[in-house]
């Protein structure tokens, strides 16, 4: 089954949102096969977002992805990783669609309330640095 790399940030973990975001994955059909609480290291920033570096957000990005924990996730289910970007809306939450996550729960576009995997390679490369394979439960 498909899979792909969640992350409940900093903003909507803190403001207690992660069991609604997680909700609203559940009702569309997919599995939570992993998850934990944990604060990103600089380090860990710099290795998830390697193709942000260097982008005029990217020191804020990291600021506020490091500044306090977040929940990490592994969603399992048919078409996941489109159908959970889509469930997201935009990184924008001004132009997100009503009824999607960053609508509902973000702020602005650094503070936007959650991450997903855009790509098959995008999950494959995310999930290992968040978990290891006994950590994974599909
Ligand atoms: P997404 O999270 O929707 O896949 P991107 O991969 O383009 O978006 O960007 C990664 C993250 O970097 C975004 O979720 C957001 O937190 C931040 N970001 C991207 N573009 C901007 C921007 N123009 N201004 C501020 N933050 C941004
Ligand atoms: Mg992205």
């Amino acid at each position: 089954m498909e899979k792909t790399l969640v992350l409940i940030k900093p903003d909507a973990f803190g403001k207690n949102h992660s069991g609604d975001i997680l909700k609203l994955y559940e009702d569309a059909g997919f599995k939570i096969v992993a998850a934990k609480v944990m604060q990103m290291t600089v380090a860990l920033a710099a290795k998830h977002y390697v193709e942000h570096i260097g982008r005029p957000y990217y020191p804020a990005l990291v600021e506020f992805m490091t500044s306090a924990p977040l929940m990490a996730v592994v969603l399992s289910g048919d078409n996941v990783i489109k159908k959970v970007r889509e469930l997201n809306g935009a990184t924008n939450p001004a132009e997100a669609a009503e009824g999607t996550v960053r609508k509902l729960f973000a702020e602005d576009k650094t503070h936007n309330a959650v991450h997903a995997s855009d790509s098959p390679d995008s999950a494959a490369r995310e999930i290992p640095i968040f978990f290891s394979a006994c950590e994974i439960f599909d």
